[in-house]
């Protein structure tokens, strides 16, 4: 079997026992790799209905194939069980060099299930696979856990861990490798805390046998200086995603206190240029990527000083400007303040930002908060995040995410409470942005950019620029666009369809996605490094798109199985994007209006071949041999 390990490992925490399995051909036949194995073993394997906290959830890693090969950015690792956040489906990925040694040591896919009696650690060491104590790590932060765990296990293990809020079970907790990297959302974390595992340790060193190894050496070198040659190489990759910060700040799309509004006028203030005269050290990339987008930096505020990994766009708009932190050292701060409580920065800002909300019009007290908070204030937000990791006070709620506070605390909160399906909304206002609300709305796992972008088309092609540009041409002006008006919202539906196809392929192969997106590397480079990997043609459009198809289809099904009442009210935005108005700025007066959302669903839901209800069809189902759905079509 080219381009991959071969094999599945096991782990039954109840039991203790770890057994390898080899990969299941249909596996590889139907759905290659990565999140293609994770949809269809966890519709698959895990009983249905089952509580996300129960040992009977799965908790999956898997690898695709080019994942550890010499191809550009083959490191990441994709992660998924049952969202603890949404009750569907739910999956993260991370990079680093976590996912290569998973690869290295023989296991392209394991599933955890069960909880461990006790704290514990998973110990990889290719074949030798134990399960191991873990009281001495608990109650640690995840940058200290992978300090000690080094020093324990040797320095050239790969550690990926768990915060204080994983293990108290935090709606949005994550996972941390690397110093810096996270698998961040649907509270993937929180699903491991509850198995009781802290961290898992890994080292592998064996070959991954490959169809063409000359070919796929020549074609890799191609492709690494093709990624060179993009003008994105220069210029997107020295400010990585914060450099997109004051492109949206002037589209009217940046986040700014809770939503309300969509742009701010200290955005050069918390901008990547900022990072890069204030907080950066060096770049920091994962495995074998040619755009290293990390920062590696040095923050330094009067509640201390900590070394920290970015901040990226998504937490310079969420944990800054959408609580009104306009100091790029305080956002670095806070971001440092998360990464070792082990909460996702992106659903963090948002639930600070619905506490502060809470809190000035009067629905939290005083004394439930623990002190008296304010926005924009750096000891206020970390007071927040922190009782949150403790769920000590109102924190206990928060915990929940937006949409479980809004409904313990009530009043018209769930009016600001700015999620989808229960998972936070990530950095992008979409008020004015037709394409992007329709995405944010039908993702599959909620509110999240990382499944559909489509706002550089949103304002491109509203004044016929180009829809195909990359985020680099935007930032820097390659792209003629204008801020108003935007892309009509009858036409953004095959847009969309077509993002939400394109970020699977990449997470199927075991790739980043950012060299595709940002500096626009070419497909064909993808199919032919699949082909002298595998050994398998591949047509990007015509297969791996129709497999993210299928994927799409097969996940919606697993949300329709295990949420009683899903369907097509769990694609509406919150109430504040259809009800209030930007009140000022480049989108000043705009709201998305329910007859264009309603309008924007009936035509999305007809594409998909899915009923008014957002359910695949059973023609639809039928089309992509996801027959296994048939039987949950009536419930
Ligand atoms: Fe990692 Fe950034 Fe490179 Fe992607 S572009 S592989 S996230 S360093």
């Amino acid at each position: 079997l080219y381009g991959y390990a071969g094999n599945t490992l096991r782990i039954d925490l109840d039991s203790q026992k770890t057994e390898k399995e080899p990969l299941k051909k249909d596996w590889v036949d139907d759905f290659i790799g990565g999140r293609g194995f994770t949809a269809k073993i966890l519709y698959d394997e895990n009983p249905p209905n089952v509580d996300p906290f129960d040992g009977e959830n799965r908790f999956i890693i898997a690898m695709g194939p080019l994942s550890g090969l010499f191809v550009p950015a083959s490191g990441k690792t994709h992660f998924c069980t049952k969202s603890p956040a949404t009750g569907g489906y739910g999956d993260s990925n991370m990079g680093g060099h976590f996912g290569v040694n998973m690869k290295y040591a023989g296991y392209d896919v394991t599933i955890i299930k069960g909880k461990a009696k006790e704290p514990s650690y998973i110990f990889i060491d290719n074949d030798n696979v134990e399960i191991r104590p873990a009281a001495h790590y608990w109650g640690k932060g995840s940058t200290e856990v992978e300090e000690l765990m080094k020093k324990e296990v040797g320095e050239d293990f790969q550690i990926l861990t768990i915060g204080e809020a994983g293990e108290n079970l935090v709606n949005f907790a994550c996972i941390s490798h690397d110093f810096g990297r996270q698998a961040g959302r649907i509270g993937i974390g929180a699903v491991l805390g509850s198995k009781n595992i802290k961290a898992i340790a890994v080292r592998g060193n064996k070959s991954i046998p490959v169809f063409d190894p000359k070919g796929l050496l020549k074609k890799g070198k191609e492709t690494y200086a093709a990624c060179r040659e993009k003008p994105g190489f220069k210029g997107w990759t020295p400010e990585g995603t914060a450099g997109i910060t004051n492109w949206c700040n002037d589209v009217g799309a940046l986040p700014t206190r809770n939503f309300k509004t969509s742009n701010c006028d200290y955005a050069d203030k918390i901008n990547g240029k900022a990072i890069l005269k204030e907080l950066k050290i060096t770049d920091k990339g994962c495995f074998s990527c040619p755009i290293p987008c990390g920062k590696y930096g040095h923050a330094r505020t009067k509640l201390g000083n900590a070394y920290v990994e970015g901040p990226e766009y998504e937490t310079l708009s969420l944990l800054g400007s959408n609580c009104e932190l306009d100091d790029i050292h305080a956002i670095a701060y806070a971001n440092y303040i998360c990464d070792e409580s082990g909460i996702d920065t992106c659903s963090a800002g948002a639930v600070v930002s619905f506490a502060l909300e809470c809190y000035e019009k009067g629905y939290i007290s005083k004394e439930d908060m623990g002190m008296d908070v304010k926005w924009g204030d750096l000891d206020s937000i970390v007071h927040i995040l922190k009782i949150i990791s403790k769920r000590e006070g109102i924190g206990d709620v928060l915990a929940l995410g937006v949409r479980g506070a809004a409904e313990k605390i009530g009043y018209d909160s769930h009016r600001f409470a700015i999620h989808v399906k229960g998972l936070e909304w990530t950095g992008y206002e979409s008020r004015n942005a037709p394409g992007m609300m329709l995405g944010y709305m039908t993702s599959d796992i909620g509110a999240h950019h990382g499944r559909c972008w489509v706002l550089g088309s949103d304002v491109a092609t509203a004044v016929g620029g180009d829809k195909n540009a990359t985020v680099h041409d935007l930032i820097s002006g390659n792209s003629s666009f204008d801020t108003i008006p935007r892309a009509d919202h009858k036409n953004v539906v095959p847009l969309v369809l077509k993002s939400q196809h394109l970020r699977p392929a990449f997470d199927i192969l075991g790739t980043c996605r950012l060299q595709y997106m940002e500096i626009g590397l070419e497909t064909k480079y993808y199919e032919e490094l699949y082909y002298y990997a595998t050994g398998k043609k591949m047509d990007f459009e015509k297969d791996l798109l129709l497999l993210s198809e299928k994927i799409w289809h097969l996940n919606r099904m697993f949300n329709k199985r295990e949420i009683p009442d899903f369907g097509r009210k769990y694609d509406y935005p919150p109430a504040r994007f259809h009800e209030e108005k930007i009140p000022n700025g480049p989108n000043k007066g705009h709201v998305m209006s329910l007859e264009v959302i309603e309008e924007m669903l009936d035509t999305y839901y007809e594409a998909r071949g899915w009923d008014m209800n957002g359910i695949p069809t059973r023609e639809t189902l039928e089309k992509h041999g996801l027959n296994q759905c048939l039987e949950f079509m009536e419930l």
